[in-house]
């Protein structure tokens, strides 16, 4: 029997390239997948269907010929998903600066992130830093648990090379109520949990900072958490060598969401002046650093922006998707999406033509589907792994006759003739 070959996981930011192929057996999931890799690899091998024009199954051919006939008299098409591959960003680019579109990612969560690192700066670390350095983790909200299944796993439940044992590592968990992570920390860890209140996480955490800061607070306003338990975790705070922040902006829902990141940066700032703490956003997932760093190498500005008259804007309020279609700007919809299978904007002004994953259901049919190959499944990809440090090129692990996203729109893009 031959050896099973590795791979790596496209689903979400962690990427875990520990995967092994079922030399016997491609269409199985890869063993060490966690479930909800699993359960997107055996989804996208239990489907073989064939491009479609207003549902209708047509050839790869005449559907870009449709797309092609469709999108050619339109002045300013939203192009939106954008969970792809680097190839496939660039090539969406392409079709973004010939077509005069505007460009957005499906994640809105990045922008909470980014706007705070912008306005502060940060310390950030790596997967690597975190495995063998850290002494301390905050780990807030849950996402790191339900967004990244292997986190735990692969970054902190190892040994580090520094100080040995996980059961060295101290892990403060700021959970929200009701959502109990305990279980999924490992067995022996140092743990001490601080449930709250998810719209009280900034003023919790600038508690914290002003402790450590050895400046007054007041303890009414710490809510469900004892003020004795956000003492222990200043203490602790205190006397890590190396304590690491981690959240996940996509779990920090509401309007407290970019507070909290802000929150958090001036902690670790706070931090900084008397032992050595660092950020670890956790993203990555569907693409949404790929995309961004696609755009910014390509044209200096970030996601989301339009294309239009032959230059490039980027505005985060201005060309967000969901206010693009609310002020009917768009004349047709392109869909990009070979990673994840997050809602497809209901859209009536124009077309709607998608490029999507193959095992993508629809209520409606869109007036074009071309089932296009998943990055590291379908197709050999490189994608940005979560802490932003490597990009990691995937290979494909088993054969596939669906076209990658770059392939799918070079053939639109031939197509369409020269820009008018
Ligand atoms: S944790 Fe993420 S990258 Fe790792 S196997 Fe699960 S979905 Fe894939």
């Amino acid at each position: 029997m031959s050896p099973a070959r590795t791979t790596t996981c496209p689903f979400c930011g962690l990427l875990c390239d520990d995967l092994e192929v079922d030399p016997a057996d491609a269409k199985r999931a890869p063993r060490n997948a966690c479930a909800r890799g699993r359960d997107a690899y055996e989804s996208l091998a239990a489907v073989d269907g064939p491009p479609q024009v207003a549902g209708r199954a047509v050839g790869l051919d005449a559907a870009l010929d449709a797309a092609a006939a469709l999108l050619r008299p339109l002045r300013r098409p939203l192009i939106g998903g954008l969970d792809v591959d680097i190839a496939g960003m660039r090539a969406i680019l392409a079709l973004a600066r010939h077509l005069g579109a505007v460009v957005d990612h499906v994640s809105a969560a990045k922008q909470r992130n980014l706007r705070a690192l912008q306005e502060f700066g940060a310390i950030t670390t790596t997967f690597s830093e975190v495995r063998n350095r850290a002494d301390l983790l905050l780990l807030v909200g849950d996402g790191w648990h339900r967004r990244f299944p292997r986190f735990i796993e692969r970054i902190v439940a190892v040994d580090s090379d520094l100080f040995g044992p996980p059961s060295r590592r101290r892990i403060v968990t700021l959970n929200p109520i009701g959502r109990d992570t305990k279980a999924a920390l490992p067995q022996d860890a140092l743990h001490l949990a601080l449930d709250v209140v998810p719209e009280q996480l900034p003023v919790l955490i600038g508690m914290l900072t002003a402790m450590v800061d050895d400046r007054p607070v007041d303890p009414r306003r710490s809510g469900a958490v004892a003020p004795a338990l956000l003492e222990r975790c200043v203490a602790w705070m205190r006397e890590a060598r190396y304590g690491v922040v981690v959240w996940t902006a996509a779990d920090l829902e509401g309007s407290h969401a970019e507070l909290t990141v802000q929150a958090i940066t001036r902690c670790i700032r706070v931090l900084n002046g008397a032992t050595r703490f660092a950020a670890m956003p956790l993203a990555g997932t569907d693409g949404d650093l790929t995309a961004n760093a696609v755009q910014t190498w390509q044209s200096g500005v970030g996601l989301p922006a339009c294309y239009g008259d032959g230059r490039v804007v980027a505005d985060p309020e201005r060309f967000a998707s969901p206010a693009v279609l609310a002020r009917g700007e768009a004349d047709a919809l392109i869909w990009v999406s070979s990673l994840g299978q997050a809602a497809i904007p209901a859209f009536d002004a124009g077309p709607t033509i998608v490029f999507g994953r193959a095992d993508r259901v629809f209520d409606r049919s869109p007036d074009v589907f071309v089932p296009v190959a998943t990055p590291g499944v379908d197709a050999a990809g490189h994608l940005v792994r979560g802490d932003k440090v490597v990009t990691l090129r995937l290979p494909a692990v088993r054969a596939s006759d669906r076209p990658s996203v770059a392939t799918a729109l070079r053939g639109l893009l031939d197509r369409l003739g020269p820009p008018c």
